[in-house]
């Protein structure tokens, strides 16, 4: 299983916000569609990511007027990506090392996903059970 399989079944919607949107702004758009981040876009180029965790660290350090500081100050540029090809085993490798929950997916240069720790776990457990019936029918029938 990759992360074509992942895309195939969850879609290739990514949230993207621009470097100068107000993390007030990034707080209501993660609460409202139910995610954890969001890809940082400028002129259709991925300029970072910005996370949950970033937004309350940002609190956490500077209170409530930490809110209107723009994304740019707090995301991270360093973004580590995946591509259509990688296995899960790949993912979580790289969330692990990374310690991070969200790899938006690269192909020919372009953002064309994002795939979530959430993903991972539903497929690796998909994958567990299929492979469980598999072994059960192979026993029962041996
Ligand atoms: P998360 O666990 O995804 O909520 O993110 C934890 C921290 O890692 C935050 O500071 C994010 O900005 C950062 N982060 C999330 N995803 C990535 C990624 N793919 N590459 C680099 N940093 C990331």
């Amino acid at each position: 299983m990759n992360v074509a399989t992942i895309l195939k079944a969850k879609g290739t919607d990514v949230t993207s916000v621009s470097p100068d949107t107000t993390l007030r702004d990034v707080a209501v758009l993660l609460t409202e569609r139910r995610i954890g981040a969001a890809v940082v876009m400028q002129d259709k180029k991925v300029m970072g990511i910005v996370s949950e965790r970033d937004i309350v660290k940002a609190v956490a350090n500077g209170g409530g007027n930490a809110l209107n500081a723009p994304v740019r100050d707090v995301m991270t540029s360093r973004v580590v990506t995946c591509s259509l090809n990688d296995s899960v085993d790949e993912l979580m490798d790289s969330m692990t090392m990374g310690r991070f929950r969200h790899l938006p997916v690269i192909e020919n240069g372009e953002l064309v996903g994002i795939v979530s720790i959430g993903d991972v776990v539903k497929h690796r457990i998909a994958e567990t059970v299929m492979e469980t019936e598999a072994l059960r029918l192979y026993i029962a029938n041996g």
